[in-house]
C-alpha cells in the first residue's frame, strides 16, 4: 500500500503496560506490513503529569520489544505556543469564544448530570463572549454550532476499519451539538493545549495516514474530524483497536503497575511472550 503512515503517540505520564505495548506493536506491525512507516510521537503536554524518566522507561520498552521507529521521537511540550497560535484564524472567523466558567460553575448550570456521558457537555455560558473580552486563565472554547453551519457543505466523515466500529462513519451535527458541544481548545497563559486538537495537527503534520488507537479514543474521532475541516487539514483513515483488559475484564489503566512491560521483563518475559499475552 502506498504511503501508509502511522503512529503510536503515548502520553508519558506512565510506565508502558500491556495495552500500550498492544498498541504499539499492532500499529508497527500493521506498518511494516504494509511497507509503510511508524512513527513515535510523545503527547506530552500535561507538563505536571509528564515526566522525562516515564518517557525514557516507555522508549526502553519499546526497543526491548523489537519496536523501531522511522525518523526522530516527535515531542509536543516545546510546542504548546505554536499550536495555540494556530487558533488565530477561528478567533478571527468568531469560531471560538473565550471562556472563564470553573467546574463548579458548568456543573450548577446543567440542570441535571448527564447519565453516561463522560464530558458534560458545556452549557454555553459564555458563548458570545468577544475575544477582546479575553482575560488571562480563560479558556478559548469553540463555538460548536458556528463551526458547524460554516462547515455546511463539508463532507465530515472518516473511514474506521477497527473490529468495533468497521465502516464510513458521517457525523451528525445535531448529535455532536448534542454530545460534544463547545469544548475548550486552549487556556491561555496556561501553557495548555487540548490533547485532541494537537494531536490532529500532528497527525496532519506527521503526514500521518492512518490512526491506529485504543477503542477508548474513538469519542474523539468527530472532534478531531470537525477541527481537520475547519483547519484544512486532511483526514486519516482510523483504526480503534480492542482494549487490553485485566481477568476482571476492567481496561488496563497507567496506574496498573501490575501489568507494566517493565515487571514482565523482571519476571523473565520474553517479547515474544508478550505477544502471545495480548494476542498478536
Ligand atoms: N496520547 C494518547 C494516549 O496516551 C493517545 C492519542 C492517540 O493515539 O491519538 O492515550
Amino acid at each position: 500500500m502506498p504511503g501508509f503512515v502511522t503512529r503510536f503517540a503515548p502520553s508519558p505520564t506512565g510506565p508502558l503496560h500491556l495495552g500500550h505495548a498492544y498498541s504499539a506493536m499492532l500499529a508497527h506491525d500493521m506498518a511494516r506490513a504494509a511497507g509503510g512507516r511508524f512513527l513515535l510521537r510523545m503527547e506530552d503536554t500535561d507538563l505536571e503529569r509528564c515526566r522525562p524518566e516515564w518517557e525514557a522507561a516507555i522508549v526502553e520498552d519499546l526497543r526491548w520489544l523489537g519496536l523501531d521507529w522511522d525518523g526522530p521521537i516527535h515531542r509536543q511540550s516545546p510546542h504548546i505556543e505554536a499550536y495555540n497560535a494556530r487558533l488565530e484564524p477561528l478567533a478571527e472567523g468568531g469560531l471560538v469564544y473565550p471562556c472563564s466558567c470553573t467546574r463548579g460553575d458548568i456543573r450548577a448550570a446543567l440542570a441535571a448530570p448527564q447519565e453516561g456521558v463522560v464530558h458534560a457537555v458545556y452549557p454555553g455560558t459564555c458563548r458570545g463572549r468577544s475575544m477582546e473580552s479575553r482575560q488571562p486563565g480563560d479558556a478559548l472554547r469553540l463555538d460548536l454550532a458556528r463551526a458547524l453551519t460554516h462547515l455546511a457543505d463539508a463532507d465530515l466523515s472518516f473511514l474506521e476499519t477497527g473490529p468495533a466500529h468497521e465502516g464510513c462513519h458521517r457525523i451528525d451535527p445535531d448529535r455532536a451539538r448534542r454530545e460534544i458541544g463547545d469544548v475548550v481548545l486552549s487556556r491561555k497563559g496556561e501553557n495548555f493545549v487540548a490533547y485532541f486538537l494537537a494531536s490532529a495537527f500532528d497527525d496532519a503534520d506527521q503526514g500521518i495516514t492512518h490512526v491506529i488507537r485504543g477503542e477508548d479514543l474513538f469519542d474523539f474521532t468527530p472532534v478531531q474530524v470537525i477541527l481537520q475541516h475547519l483547519f484544512g487539514l486532511p483526514t486519516p483513515v482510523y483504526h480503534h483497536h480492542r482494549l487490553i483488559r485485566d481477568e476482571a475484564g476492567r481496561r488496563l489503566a497507567k496506574r496498573d503497575d501490575a501489568r507494566a512491560i517493565a515487571k514482565y521483563r523482571a519476571e523473565g518475559a520474553t517479547p515474544a511472550d508478550i505477544r502471545r499475552m495480548v494476542g498478536l
